[in-house]
């Protein structure tokens, strides 16, 4: 396993995070072994969430004896200040740890969540945690490249940054942020490194993702073939040629129109549709637990988008021109025939 240092942290972490947002998924012994191989293959680095089912608490059995070898990144996605530690506390309680690494501001990716947190004192909330030791390191995750500026407003408190990036999206991979994320030392975080589930060739991924050696991308995993395979690729050094760009410009063409990255441009939709969770139905099928999948409102939230009027607002409000209401109508059907 090579080793990276990540950002201003100083911390030395493998070139490649468990991700371990799919634990819900699996039987519990199953994800134990998994972390444990993952650990005696060299990997120190763990993604998780509060939100995550029952990551957090797995990880923490999991840990057990391994925790000072392992650096844990957890995250929070409410904005309101006294959620926010309350949500800081139940990591910290579920992990059985009495610190976590590296803490993040989960999914600020609109200005007004930024504001939120800001104004809400939530940031400063977290900056208190981190002197008293609860956590090491701060950092947001962000869908949303226009919001990620404000992040070079802060302070030097915050030192990592976690983005989408695989071949479908690059926004965050731009020379001019690259740029930035050097001249300040933050901490870059790959999620999504496989587009969700979306991008099969994880070989290709793992080809692409070499093209951009700052980033630890965090690759979300099931079993022990997954992370052998993805490890086997890791290992690898080779960066794409003339052949993969064509696999990914076919790919690209294919999934051109339909590929979603989650930012909220298109939004809000005058008829009160939430685009970006119904154009991750399939995405957060493949993911979630079913009783979390059908605890997320989707009933009512399909029930709204079979009411779109096509009017393409959101179409010509989106930066990659996707075909927003044909992907809502994508979704919706797979809904449908699910509930069948
Ligand atoms: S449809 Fe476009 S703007 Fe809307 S969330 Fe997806 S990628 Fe972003
Ligand atoms: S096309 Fe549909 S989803 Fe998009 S803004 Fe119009 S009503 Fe909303």
């Amino acid at each position: 396993m090579q080793y990276k240092v990540l950002g201003k942290t100083g911390l030395r972490v493998s070139s490649m995070a468990f991700g371990a947002l799919q634990f819900a998924r699996i039987d519990r012994a199953e994800a134990i072994k998994l972390v444990h191989s993952a650990y005696e293959q060299g990997i120190n680095l763990i993604d998780t969430a509060h939100t995550y089912p029952r990551s957090e608490e797995i990880l923490g059995e999991a840990l057990k004896g391994i925790r000072e070898k392992i650096y844990i990144i957890s995250k929070s996605i409410s904005k309101n200040k006294k959620e926010f530690l309350s949500d800081l506390n139940t990591s910290l309680k579920q992990l059985g740890t009495d610190y976590i690494d590296i803490f993040l501001f989960h999914s600020v990716s609109k200005n007004e969540e930024f504001d939120l947190l800001e104004n809400e004192g939530t940031i400063d909330a977290l900056i208190k945690e981190k002197t008293k030791g609860k956590v090491r390191f701060i950092g947001f995750s962000c869908h949303n490249p226009e919001v990620i500026k404000r992040f070079y407003e802060l302070n030097d408190d915050f030192s990592t940054l976690m983005v989408p990036l695989n071949f479908m999206t690059d926004e965050y991979a731009q020379p001019s942020l690259i740029e930035k994320f050097e001249k300040f030392n933050i901490g870059l975080l790959a999620m999504k490194p496989f587009g969700g589930g979306r991008l099969s060739d994880i070989e290709l991924c793992f080809k692409f993702l070499r093209k951009y050696p700052k980033f630890i991308p965090v690759a979300g995993m099931q079993n022990l073939k997954e992370l052998e395979e993805s490890i086997k690729y890791l290992n690898q050094s080779d960066l794409p040629d003339g052949n993969d760009e064509e696999k990914i410009n076919k790919i690209s063409m294919e999934l051109g129109t339909r590929f979603c990255r989650q930012c909220g441009y298109c939004m809000p939709c005058p008829n009160g549709i939430v685009i970006t969770d119904i154009n991750f139905i399939k995405v957060y099928y493949k993911q979630m637990p079913m009783d979390k999948f059908y605890n997320m409102d989707l009933e009512e939230k399909v029930k709204t988008a079979k009411a779109c009027s096509e009017c393409g607002k959101c179409s010509q409000r989106c930066p990659f021109n996707l075909d927003v209401p044909f992907i809502i109508k994508e979704n919706v059907e797979f809904y449908e025939n699910l509930s069948i």
